[in-house]
Formats: structure tokens, sequence, C-alpha cells
């Protein structure tokens, strides 16, 4: 019964693929097909469901700065973290220069580029990228996630301004330690390559208080709660508001097409669907949780009977 409803969700978001466009800023992104698109759930109890591509493998982009706060929040601590990067939401594009050149030089929020950039140039001396990586692959349950190495060179030469936004922050002192390296450690994050099941299996963690699937606690309940907090209000771009009012459920998107989603205390959802709307988020993976929220009243201020 639960699978024909995801199997439902997915046909009410797949209509909308015509309307997106793949990423081409970065050339290898471009290549991606379109009208892929596929959903996994994966449930406290045990229980998972899966429709579609959900095994394809996809650059993790902005997503993978769910994980860099992460780490971040529990190496370096809240306060490290904070002074140096906002929590309020941009209401900008994702790697937006416009605000670091006003008052107050620190990034608005972890979630878009310049606030990843700070976060990586404070983890980037105390945890290597190869660290990083078998952190991501315990956090996401799936041990077949590598760099991958044509995303990785295709973002290196084309970045111009995710460079531009790190020396940026550099000339203001925001940035800790040496910037190329930050900047190298930040586009090997978002070069990651996951599956909607890993994204989903990453959700269930954060659904579940930090906790992995055999009760081993990897991640602190503050760390989980700021992580959900800040996915809420600054994970979807510069749609996190009307998000927020839709569906209501914790999220962060990323432009290679994935979207990480997490129903608290129950459970984790990973989508794919490359087709992206105008603000960088999956145009039928958007759809699909809007469905899911209002069927299974999973928004997270929805009346409770
Ligand atoms: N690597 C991408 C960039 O820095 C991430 C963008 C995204 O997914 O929002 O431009």
């Amino acid at each position: 019964m639960f699978q024909d409803l995801i199997n439902e969700a997915l046909e009410t978001g797949r209509p909308y693929i015509k309307e997106g466009e793949v990423a081409t800023y970065i050339p290898e992104l471009g290549r991606a097909d379109k009208n892929k698109l596929g959903i996994s759930i994966f449930c406290r109890d045990g229980s998972r469901f899966s429709c579609g591509d959900t095994k394809d493998r996809f650059s993790i982009q902005s997503i993978s700065k769910v994980i860099s706060l992460a780490v971040a929040l529990e190496v370096c601590g809240f306060d490290m973290v904070f002074e140096n990067v906002g929590m309020e939401p941009s209401g900008d594009a994702f790697n937006s220069l416009i605000k670091l050149e006003g008052s107050n030089s620190h990034p608005y929020n972890p979630m878009i580029n310049s606030g990843a950039i700070v976060v990586a140039s404070f983890i980037e001396p105390k945890v290597s990228f190869e660290e990083m990586l078998k952190l991501a692959r315990c956090f996401c349950q799936d041990d077949g996630i590598v760099l991958d190495e044509k995303v990785y060179g295709s973002e290196m030469s084309t970045v111009a301004r995710n460079r531009a936004i790190a020396y940026l922050l550099e000339s203001k002192g925001v940035i800790n330690g040496n910037v190329e390296e930050a900047l190298d450690f930040y586009v090997k994050m978002c070069s990651l390559s996951v599956t909607a099941e890993s994204l989903a299996g990453l959700g269930l963690l954060l659904a579940n208080d930090g906790v992995d699937p055999s009760g081993k606690r990897l991640l602190n309940s503050d760390t989980v709660r700021v992580v959900k907090t800040i996915m809420l209000t600054c994970g979807m771009y510069d749609g996190s508001g009307e998000f927020a009012v839709r569906v209501g459920i914790p999220s962060k998107s990323g432009v290679g097409g994935g979207l990480l989603s997490v129903v608290d205390g129950k459970m984790g959802i990973g989508i794919y669907g490359p087709s992206l709307d105008a603000k960088g988020n999956s145009i039928a993976g958007r759809k699909i949780l809007q469905f899911l929220s209002s069927q299974m009243k999973l928004h997270i201020f929805a009346k409770k009977d």
C-alpha cells in the first residue's frame, strides 16, 4: 500500500520534468539524462521502499553541505562555525557574491557556496578528504560512494565563480588556512557520487537523531538538531520559504538533481531527478515531496489527529 503511494508520487512528479533543465554550468552535469527519476524511502522500523532510478549514481553537489556542516559542528564546535557563518536564509542564488560585500562580510548560511567554502576551510586542516569520504559512506550506509573524478575535473575547470567567492572571503579574513585547499576540499565534497538510496540512508540517520540503523550513534543530538533546522530554513536555495510552507520537510537539494529529506523521527527520503527548476531544485522532486507531504501529513506542522 505504501509502495503504491510512492509509485503514485513518482508519477505525480514525472510530468514536470519537461518544464526544467539539467544544470550545464558544470559541463559534466549537462550530460545527465533529464528524464531520470527515482525515490527511496528508508523508515526507522527498517522497512525500505524504492521506485524508479534509485541506483543511478550522480554527484551529490550541494547536499554535501549537510555532511560538511555536521562534521564541522562535531570537530570545530557550534561557536566556531557560527562565528564565521550566519544562520539566515540569503534570499539570493546559491553562488551569489552580492551580500558578501555588505556590512557583515560573513556568509549568510552554510547551505550556500560561500558558507560551505568557509565551513570547508575550518574542516580541512582537521579532517582529510579521505576521512570525509569514509564518513560520507558511513552516514549514507553506502560503501559505493567515491569521488567522481570527471565531475571533479569538470567543476575545477569552471570554478572561477567559487574561486572569486573564496578569495573575496579570504580578503575579509573569514577563510581559515589555505584558500586553494579549502576550495579544492569543497569541490571534492560536491563531487561525491551518490544514489537516491544513499540520500535516503543519510536522511534516516538525521531522522533518527544521529543514530544509525545498527544502533550506533554517529552524530550528536545537538549537531543533528542544528543541521535539520538549517535545512528547513535554507536547504532549498532561494525557494526555501515557499518549500517550507508547501512541503514543510527539512530538505537539501543539489544541482546534480539530488534531494535529501528528513521526516523527523520517521524516515529519510532520497530523490534523484536532474531536471531542475529556475532556482536549482529538482523540479519533479519538489512535486513528489509536495504530494507525499499532503497525502501522509508529513509537514512539520501538520495537524496531528
Ligand atoms: N558544486 C556546485 C557549485 O559550487 C554546488 C552547487 C549546488 O549544488 O548548489 O556551484
